[in-house]
């Protein structure tokens, strides 16, 4: 297989251990892999044992896959109104932090969670203290935390800018803090950045807002959605409503070339899928 200099890949599963993930990971071409550290829809985790760290070492050291990318469990909502939840969704979030740090992942990616209250700034806040406690608790080494921008379907937040600058606005270790940019979720929330005029209107309004030094990860999927429906569906790169301008556009964009891309389009025919989608962004590299 031709080096590949992208940094490009998927979501791939951990099934049958953390170094499969790596494995799958080669199997597509990636360069970059997101992956659960858990079953992301259970509250527990079996522990990771020091032969789980070691066979992930190995198997990423002699790989293509520079980076790897976590993303933690849906069931965390530091935004809940049951108060149990909350306290369950900060624990989880401290474990999730730990076994990043034992796997040296440098990035966690996390949704930020829904309306606490009737209010928006202060529900935020509220967001931002759990996420103080949890990273008080956990003394991340290695790892940073990344808020994901979000489609803003129901009362979740975090699908603006602003609404993301204001948690980390409250957050008392900056340095832990990034943003991972989801394509599909920003257009789903009313971003346009499909003409090279609001492609670039909408990173300075990121820099203005978040900072750009802030930005860790992209998560890139297509939209089966129209512009700004607050509904969260990807779709393949080039066959949603998002459109091949943007994603070459943010594919040829420089200053976003050692930020890894990473794909969580449908996966209807097992690998097949992720191969072609990579390759389309290839295409649009290379266009
Ligand atoms: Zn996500
Ligand atoms: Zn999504």
């Amino acid at each position: 297989m031709k080096k590949e200099t992208l940094l490009i890949g998927a979501h791939v599963s951990i099934a049958g251990g953390f170094d499969k993930a790596i494995t799958q990971g080669e199997e597509i071409g990636a360069t970059c892999i997101q992956i659960f550290t858990k079953s992301n829809r259970q509250w527990k985790a079996k522990p990771i044992t020091q032969n789980d760290i070691d066979s992930f070492t190995a198997q990423q050291k002699n790989s293509q896959v520079r980076v790897v990318v976590a993303h933690a469990a849906y069931l965390i909502n530091l935004g809940s109104t049951t108060p149990e939840t909350v306290e369950k969704s900060v624990h989880a979030l401290v474990d999730e932090l730990q076994r990043c740090d034992a796997l040296k992942i440098p990035y966690l990616v996390l949704h930020p969670g829904t309306m606490n209250t009737k209010d928006e700034e202060e529900s935020l806040v509220f967001i931002a203290d759990q996420i103080n406690k949890a990273l008080e608790k956990a003394q991340p080494k290695h790892v940073t935390l990344l808020l994901e921008t979000m489609a803003g379907q129901g009362s979740v937040l975090g699908y603006t800018f602003e609404q993301l600058a204001t948690i980390i606005k409250h957050i008392d270790h900056k340095k832990y803090i990034g943003v991972c940019f989801d394509t599909c979720h920003a257009f789903a929330s009313g971003y346009t950045f499909d003409t090279p005029a609001s492609y670039k209107k909408m990173w300075e309004n990121f820099d203005g807002t978040i900072g750009l030094e802030k930005l860790k990860a992209f998560h890139v999927n297509d939209s089966k959605k129209e512009l700004g429906a607050k509904v969260d569906r990807h779709e393949h790169i080039g066959k949603g409503k998002i459109g091949a301008t943007a994603f070459t556009l943010l594919m040829k964009d420089k200053k976003f070339a050692n930020i890894p891309k990473i794909l969580e389009t449908p996966q209807e025919h097992g690998l097949e899928d992720n191969k072609k989608n990579l390759a389309t962004l290839r295409d649009y590299f290379n266009d």
